[in-house]
């Protein structure tokens, strides 16, 4: 059985039967008879299918931003913006697939023609994580399903209900229950799925599971996508608004708290501003509401893995060991559930754990340097590479900065976003393989290759 937990309080909120080895397998054989039939369903059709479910979203809104809250302990605003940030998401698939999947002429000539058309991949596996499991999942089963695939989706153990909401919305919209099929269960159910023969691995999670999976795909030659951490910088130049720089990257640092792949992970500060501008972030961010997700006027949530309490608690006491200066929060908050005061750091540096280590929480370090070089040089200094931004009024100089930084996106006076027409992806630790833009519908087809000679 499977226990899930409320994070704000600790209690029981379900217990639901897991998925054995047997039963995932019994789902494979089911999505795998399956999905030539779905691929084979016109592309109108399938569209119409995913234009329920978008209806289904706007629909049932309310109640699906509440079952989040309830289980990953999101404050129900954000909740609820997740939410209607997918619908964005949905709509940029649903116009560009017809496009992307059209078979392309390339060279036509002497009576030979060549041609690229896509094909889809056949049944994939999408291991998905909990922190933002609408848009990490549907960044994966939207354009999965647009393209003919049958899809295995294995919500994380955190976000199981959410995962559960999802399948019956897509089942309801016409997606059959076959095609599209969900996994209840922990990494045993994933590593169960991943030993069956899928034709394509698209997981989103932590580095360290991303290299297991790595282990167990790689001798299958099978298409593998791994979306995995960050310790996303950001470096605020001389030249900035100082107060709105602050307050953007304190949002990016804490919104979700802190528990976005993308979030802001370790701030670089130009000396020249550094006082003022480590004034207005503390300023900002105990301006922040700490209290129950359900609540409209909370900003900051627990967090929803507790074992994610002693990792914070080991970054603060290493960086106070090595002389990091604490500016406010540090601590647990002694209450059911589990909570972290957010928590701020100046004066630290590449030793400590908190400036290489992702925190996945509501905790940051604020770092001096000289200059733009000194401030690149840390920026690349780590194992990562998922976001990366700079804050300046002077475009030329983020765009030279950001030309040089090793990341898959970068941002200029912004950070902590997403978008769908953009690819999203990652060096190093962060991953390999994109989702999004029309790259991300590409990415779950097999380009086939054409020689068509006419005489
Ligand atoms: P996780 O690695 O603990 O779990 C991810 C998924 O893998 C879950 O569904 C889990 O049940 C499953 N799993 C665990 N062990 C497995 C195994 N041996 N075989 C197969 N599946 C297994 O990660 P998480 O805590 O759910 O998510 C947090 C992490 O995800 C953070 O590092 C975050 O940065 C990252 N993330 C990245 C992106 C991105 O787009 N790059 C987006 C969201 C989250």
């Amino acid at each position: 059985m499977l226990k899930i937990t409320n994070p704000a309080n600790g209690q029981t909120i379900a217990e639901l039967p897991d998925d054995d080895a047997a039963a995932i397998a019994a789902k494979y054989r089911a999505a795998r008879a399956a999905q030539p039939g779905w691929a084979a369903t016109p592309l109108a059709q399938r569209l119409a299918a995913i234009r329920r479910f978008r209806e289904g979203i706007v629909r049932d809104l309310d109640k699906l931003a509440a079952v989040l809250t309830s289980e990953v302990g999101k404050p129900i605003r954000q909740s609820r913006n997740e939410l209607a940030g997918l619908l964005g998401r949905i709509d940029f698939f649903l116009a560009e697939t017809e496009k992307t999947l059209a078979p392309r002429d390339v060279f036509d000539e002497s009576g030979m023609r060549e041609r690229i058309s896509h094909e889809p991949l056949g049944v994939i596996a999408n291991i998905s994580a909990w922190n933002y499991p609408y848009f990490v999942g549907a960044n994966v089963f939207v354009p999965a399903l647009l393209t003919g695939n049958s899809v295995l989706y294995k919500p994380s153990e955190f976000a199981t209900l959410t995962g559960l909401e999802i399948g019956n919305l897509l089942h309801a919209s016409g997606v059959s229950q076959d095609v599209f099929q969900v996994i209840v269960g922990a990494g045993a159910a994933g590593s169960a799925l991943l030993a069956q023969p899928i034709d394509g691995v698209f997981f989103t999670g932590s580095y360290a599971t991303g290299s297991k999976i790595a282990q167990a795909v790689g001798p299958r030659m099978i298409k593998l996508q791994l979306e995995l951490g960050g310790k996303d910088p950001v470096y605020v130049c001389d030249d900035v608004d100082v107060a709105a720089a602050a307050a953007s990257t304190a949002d990016g640092a804490m919104y979700n708290t802190g528990q976005s792949c993308c979030s802001v992970e370790r701030i670089y500060v130009h000396e020249k501003i550094h006082d003022a501008f480590v004034a207005a972030f503390v300023n900002e961010v105990k301006g922040y509401r700490i209290g129950d997700p359900t609540s409209e006027d909370s900003y900051i949530g627990p967090l929803t893995r507790a074992p994610q309490l002693e990792v914070l608690a080991d970054q603060v006491a290493d960086a106070l060991a090595r002389g990091a200066k604490l500016l406010t929060g540090g601590k647990r908050i002694e209450q059911p559930g589990n909570w972290f005061e957010p928590t701020v750091f100046a004066n630290v540096n590449h030793t400590m754990k908190l400036m290489r280590d992702e925190s996945f929480g509501p905790i940051i370090g604020i770092q001096k340097v000289a200059g733009d070089d000194e401030a690149v040089r840390l920026m690349n200094d780590t194992e990562y590479g998922l976001t990366a931004a700079v804050y300046s009024n002077d475009r030329a100089r983020a765009e030279r900065l950001l030309a040089q930084v090793n990341a898959g996106s970068v941002y200029w006076n912004c950070c902590d976003r997403v978008s769908p027409r953009l690819p999203w992806s990652g060096l190093g630790h962060s991953g390999i393989g994109l989702t999004l833009s029309t790259y991300g519908i590409e990415t779950f087809t097999r380009p086939k290759a054409w020689h068509l000679r006419s005489a």
